[in-house]
């Protein structure tokens, strides 16, 4: 299969071509660990776990390094640690910790590598000693300071000129610079903060030299594919690009860059600053992870998401239908499933060319349900179904929903899973009183069971194994 990536330097959707096709390398900007994720912080974080799996799918899981960093020093940090008077790494351990958890529960794999900021100061060091060598960069009042009038093609990402960049209120003025659009690579630290020694002082490093010299160090240059939100693209990647061309005299830096759209709530872009905000934290609490991953690739990642309780209830109501139609073919005895049939019938349906048409992730969600038709209509013919090809598509469905990380539990602990312990046994308790009564021959008791159970929203399933049963939807 293909994948074309929409490129944002050039601006085109490029047919993806690896560097080394045993080594593919995909970077993305990771979190600065000093609260709790929001959901607009996932969406990066779940459509490049997206990519990553298809990545693997297509190079092998052994020729993917995925690096995503840590921002683990930062004035936030700082002001977090001050007022709760302990040291950073109290904080960024503590929301470290956090923020991988919260992405687990949404299903995200770990990336290979997470590189921390803290533990790359030396290769900054380099870097900007690199720069400040081939006349890239000047220091100035205790800062080091990136030169942009030396490197020409500053502005190609994001397709500003230096005049847009000036004019726009983003650039911080201040009188050590050459120019205003100059950006930080180092600086003192204010009293208190985290300091390391410099040949130009003492200080620390600004925010866009930790991830070059991080991919540098980690990956090497250039790299396949860099990622992260959308408003990364100006000033983060343009600084990028500049330092890690500039450091390596005029190199390739990433191959590819891919920016995903904000998700909106009532069209405001999610942000801490603007207070809109719902934490992954607490999500988690009220949905499966599953269900909030679908709702984050129900849009293609290009476009805005506007997040609403109904998207969440309609991605329940998709994954129910999905796990449903697993659930009723894994009632029956189904023989082992043939790996030639699977990939035929993967080949069959447009999920492949979906998710690698810039992944193209709600194509490749309705093409699932396309899977689950065919097994529906072999399940309607009852004692005349064909069991092998039941068998064979609910292995293709699995293996094309693993892409996009969907339906990887148990069917049947999908549908049990949001009742309490009582609940669970209480019904447990019934469905073996049903048992035995029916094995009694107890008719009027089996139905008052069921009459019980169906009070309770409990459908009851016999099948190869005995009685199971879900909540109905
Ligand atoms: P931050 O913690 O603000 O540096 O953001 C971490 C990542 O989340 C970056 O890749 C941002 O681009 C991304 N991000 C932040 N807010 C949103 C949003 N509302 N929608 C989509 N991505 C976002
Ligand atoms: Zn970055």
């Amino acid at each position: 299969m293909a994948l074309m990536i929409h490129d944002t330097l050039s601006g085109e959707k490029r047919a993806f071509k690896p560097r080394d096709p045993s080594r593919v390398t995909l970077y993305v900007c990771g979190p600065t660990v000093y609260n709790y994720a929001h959901i607009g912080n996932a969406r990066p974080v779940v459509v490049f776990d997206v990519l990553f799996r298809l990545l693997r799918r297509l190079y092998g899981d052994e020729a993917v390094i995925y690096a995503r960093n840590i921002t683990d020093v930062d004035d936030k940090i700082n002001g977090k640690a001050a007022d709760e008077g302990v040291d950073i790494s109290v904080i960024t351990d503590r929301f470290t910790a956090v923020y991988e958890a919260d992405m687990a529960a949404l299903g995200a794999l770990s990336p290979t590598i997470q590189p921390r900021a803290t533990k790359h100061i030396d290769q900054m060091l380099d870097q900007i000693g690199r720069l400040v060598q081939a006349g890239c960069a000047y220091a100035a009042e205790g800062h080091v300071l990136f030169d942009t009038t030396s490197f020409p093609d500053y502005g190609k990402l994001s397709k500003r000129s230096l005049d847009d960049m000036v004019a726009g209120a983003r650039v911080e003025v201040a009188p050590y610079k050459k120019n205003a659009a100059d950006f930080v690579l180092w600086k003192p630290s204010k009293p208190g903060e985290p300091v390391w020694g410099s040949p130009w002082g003492p200080g620390r490093p600004g925010w866009h030299i930790e991830c070059s010299a991080m991919i540098e160090a980690v990956l090497g240059l250039p790299i396949d594919i860099h990622g992260g939100g959308h408003d990364l693209t100006f000033p983060h990647h343009e600084n990028e690009i500049a330092q890690g061309r500039c450091a390596t005299h005029g190199g390739e830096y990433a191959r590819y860059w891919m920016h995903n759209g904000f998700l909106t709530m009532d069209a405001e872009k999610m942000s801490k600053s603007l207070g809109n905000v719902l934490l992954v934290h607490e999500l988690v609490e009220k949905w499966p992870g599953e269900v909030i991953r679908w709702a984050l690739l129900s849009g293609h990642y290009r476009a805005p998401l506007n997040w609403t309780d109904e998207l969440l209830e309609q991605a329940k109501a998709s994954l129910d239908r999905l796990y449903g139609v697993i659930q009723d073919a894994e009632r029956l005895a189904l023989p082992k499933f043939s790996l030639m049939n699977v990939e035929d019938l993967i080949a069959k349906i447009g999920f492949e060319e979906a998710v690698g048409d810039d992944l193209n992730t709600p194509k490749a969600m309705s093409e699932l349900f396309t899977l689950t038709n065919g097994v529906r209509s072999e399940l309607l013919k009852g004692g005349k179904a064909d069991l092998q090809s039941v068998s064979d598509q609910v292995q293709a469905l699995k293996a094309c929903a693993g892409v996009l990380g969907f339906l990887q539990a148990d069917a049947k602990a999908w549908f049990t899973s949001g009742a309490s312990d009582d609940l669970k046994s209480k019904i447990e308790g019934l469905l073996v009183e049903r048992t035995a009564a029916r094995a009694g021959k107890d008719w009027a008791a089996a139905d008052r069971i069921r009459d019980e159970l169906n009070a309770l929203g409990v459908e009851v399933l016999d099948g190869k194994d005995g009685a199971s049963w879900r909540f109905k939807g």
